[in-house]
């Protein structure tokens, strides 16, 4: 009899590789013996809901369907999705082998496309954590949302190491060292649990293999030009770590390393990923990347024949599917792609389909479905987002906010927005503006939050507001964005509208607070010394409760910057290690605690550098001597305000004179150690900072940075002089 559909888990097996009892080489080696080449061809084609029909699956033999950014079915509810997945993959059981398909999204904040899911911080704010454990919990969350959809596969974590701001991506990155990226490779853990075939296991997904945020300007999609021991260095780890961690599938970056497109790179995907990292998993293209390859538009008998021998073993072909396996149906009769080639791709794709165990149960788990949305996923995405909270100015120690007494203020165009808080790939692969899905803005998290005698009012561009408000918090920034459309190849600061909200609080004479909600470090240097307090919010996502959580001390603040921070937009690229002077080093954030208590000092710091002699005019900051480095031959200091101006430079001393100081003002010092070439490496890693008070005004400094990198430290230090003439 003719198999119609899977046989149920418990039938007698009719072939070996219905016997869940084998190995799973075994099964698919019974299983290859079984197909046709065009069964093999459609397990290597992934097609998209909205340009195939259930019965192209069957007809086909179409090995997977994707939802691009956004595509979903209707209606867009967990349930709606589920009843979807089913039907494909009835279609795809349909067929005389039974062979289930896999369905890939972008779950790549939560299970973004579904109406009603929980959704979490972009990467750039759980590099902030700097917490793999809580980024493997989330990673478990989003899988149990995922199949609780049905979905089987998620294009996510994208692993970017991303060096220049501009870069529309930048969001999607945990950092701008590949130590970032590297260690919150957990994600992968959590999505594909401990074993592919557990509960609510998910295939992940790491992109974009490989340099994708290297790339020359930060131009989406564009050309990384570094050597190989540079790629290698830099983007090449957090693939390392990803094989590491068994990732089932790698995504191929759209970008080009030194001018030659990754979809076509033999030399990276087979010999690097598969040969010397040993990848067992499945390499998939990226959207339409493979007709990239030959430079003109639309897939080419070139394009599919070199992306394939390349090594690409699933081509996401959203459209244009049936020419795709046209086209290289005659590549393979023609000799130009192997039988071996084809078949290596085939077992590569169909391994993962048995370890996931989608031969044994094909259809939705419907008892995950429930946890779309989910109270407990919403209070770990809201954990997260307090984590994620980097404050990088607190003058006069205005944060945190008093729950109780008085009146607040509270303006601009993120406050109470939940499509701008969640930035890029959420509903719609841009993103949008306004109350696209369900969640807690940061407005409502501060009404939440604050006693019932203490008003909340808000105005979207600050009118209204008087003396008589104990504080104004302006949630300003970036509204959303995905990648090409995100790229800022001119300014990086914020908008005239946000300008002109920050300035009618400020006008008031309240202290004003700003909370920025951007996809990347901005451009505000020239506007700091004018802001009692700045907190990078990132882009938080669905529970902005977690913002209010830290705004009010309910959460101490805990992120520290995964990227460094640019004291102006000519500085991109600027990252860590690169000599130039930022506004914010790459590692900082300050607490709440009182100086002496932070306890996250590296092992070899040199000490606490100080801030003493105090005068309203002047002081001396003083640093322990690097006694435990080699190679330290001086040090400088830097103002990073403005411009970045070094005001002192030092052999062995370690203290140097700081003057003309401005009362009631604050100002940051890096304090750089210097090498005999002049080089200054900073390294991470916090340091407590303790200052020595003054009699009648006098400098208070904030906790410092001191960033440690290869050779060298810098010790940043932010002096608020409150003394008077
Ligand atoms: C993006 C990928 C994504 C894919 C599928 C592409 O445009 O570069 O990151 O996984 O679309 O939606």
């Amino acid at each position: 009899a003719s198999l119609v559909t899977a046989p149920p888990a418990a039938a007698v097996a009719a072939f070996p590789y219905q016997d869940p009892t084998l190995p799973v080489a075994t099964r698919v080696t019974d299983l290859m013996s079984r197909m046709s080449l065009d069964e093999k061809l459609g397990q290597m084609t992934q097609a998209e809901r909205g340009s195939v029909s259930e019965a192209d699956v069957t007809t086909y033999r179409l090995g997977s369907v994707l939802s691009g950014g956004g595509s979903a079915p209707s209606p867009n509810t967990a349930t709606g999705w589920a009843d979807m997945y089913d039907r494909y993959q009835n279609a795809a059981l349909a067929t005389p082998l039974g062979i289930p398909m896999i369905y890939g999204v972008d779950a790549v904040h939560g299970h973004n496309n579904v109406h009603g899911a929980t959704i979490f911080p972009h990467n750039i704010g759980l590099g902030a954590t700097r917490d793999p454990a809580l980024v493997e919990r989330i990673g478990r969350a989003v899988a149990e949302e995922v199949s609780g959809t049905g979905i089987d596969w998620n294009f996510a974590p994208c692993l970017c190491v991303a060096r220049n701001d501009r870069w529309g991506r930048t969001y999607e990155s945990f950092g701008e060292t590949p130590d970032l990226p590297s260690s919150m490779a957990s994600m992968i853990t959590g999505l594909q649990g401990g074993t592919l075939n557990g509960p609510a296991s998910v295939l992940a997904t790491a992109k974009h293999y490989v340099g994708d945020g290297g790339t020359t300007n930060g131009t989406d999609q564009g050309n990384t030009q570094l050597t190989e021991a540079e790629l290698r260095a830099i983007h090449l780890p957090p693939f390392e770590a990803a094989v590491e961690r068994g990732v089932g599938s790698v995504m191929i970056s759209f970008s080009s390393w030194n001018g030659a497109k990754l979809h076509g790179h033999q030399y990276l995907i087979t010999t690097v990923l598969k040969g010397e990292l040993g990848f067992d998993g499945f390499v998939v293209s990226d959207w339409n990347g493979v007709d990239q390859i030959d430079g003109a538009p639309g897939t080419s008998a070139q394009d599919v024949r070199t992306a394939v021998n390349a090594g690409i073993d699933m081509v996401m072909v959203p459209v244009e599917w049936r020419r795709f396996i046209d086209l290289l149906r005659a590549e393979v009769q023609a000799g130009r792609v192997t039988t071996a080639r084809v078949d290596d791709a085939v077992r590569r794709v169909l391994t993962k389909k048995f370890e996931l165990g989608l031969f044994e149960q094909p259809r939705t788990d419907r008892s995950y479905t429930s946890t779309v949305g989910s109270a407990a996923h919403r209070a770990l995405a809201r954990e997260a987002v307090a984590k994620s909270q980097v404050v990088l100015k607190n003058a006069g120690g205005v944060l945190p906010l008093a729950r109780t007494g008085g009146k607040l203020f509270v303006a601009g165009k993120s406050a109470d927005d939940i499509g701008n808080q969640s930035g890029g790939w959420t509903i719609s692969w841009q993103g949008s503006s306004g109350n696209i899905t369900t969640g807690t803005t940061i407005l409502q998290g501060i009404r939440n939050t604050v006693g019932s005698g203490t008003t909340v009012t808000y105005s979207r561009d600050g009118s209204g507001i008087d003396g008589s408000y104990r504080a104004a918090i302006a949630v300003v920034g970036e509204t959303p964005y995905a990648e090409t459309q995100g790229d800022r190849p001119g300014g990086l600061g914020l908008d005239t509208a946000d300008l002109n909200t920050i300035n009618t609080l400020r006008a008031s004479g309240v202290p004003v607070v700003v909370v920025l909600v951007s996809g990347r470090p901005m451009d505000v240097a020239s506007q700091l010394s004018g802001w009692n307090a700045l907190v990078a919010a990132w882009l938080p996502g669905t529970e902005g409760q977690g913002v209010a959580d830290v705004l009010f001390g309910a959460a101490q603040p805990a992120g520290k910057l995964p990227m460094t921070w640019m004291s102006s937009a000519s500085q991109q690229p600027i990252n860590a290690g690169d000599g130039k002077a930022p506004l914010f080093a790459q590692g900082f954030g300050l607490t709440y605690e009182p100086s002496g208590e932070d306890d996250t000092s590296p092992p070899t710091a040199p000490g606490t550098p100080a801030a003493s002699a105090v005068t309203s005019t002047s002081a001396t900051l003083t640093w322990p001597a690097a006694t435990d480095d080699v190679g330290v031959t001086g040090y400088d200091v830097v103002r990073l305000q403005g411009t970045a101006e070094t005001v002192a430079t030092t052999s062995t001393t370690a203290s140097a004179s700081l003057t003309g100081l401005t009362a009631n003002t604050s100002y940051t010092f890096a304090v750089y150690a210097r090498d005999a070439a002049g080089n200054r490496s900073p390294r991470s890693g916090t340091v407590t900072l303790t200052t020595t008070g003054g009699t009648g005004g006098g400098c208070t400094a904030a906790p410092s940075t001191q960033s440690q990198w290869s050779t060298g430290y810098v010790i940043q230090v932010t002096v608020t002089n409150t003394g008077t003439a």
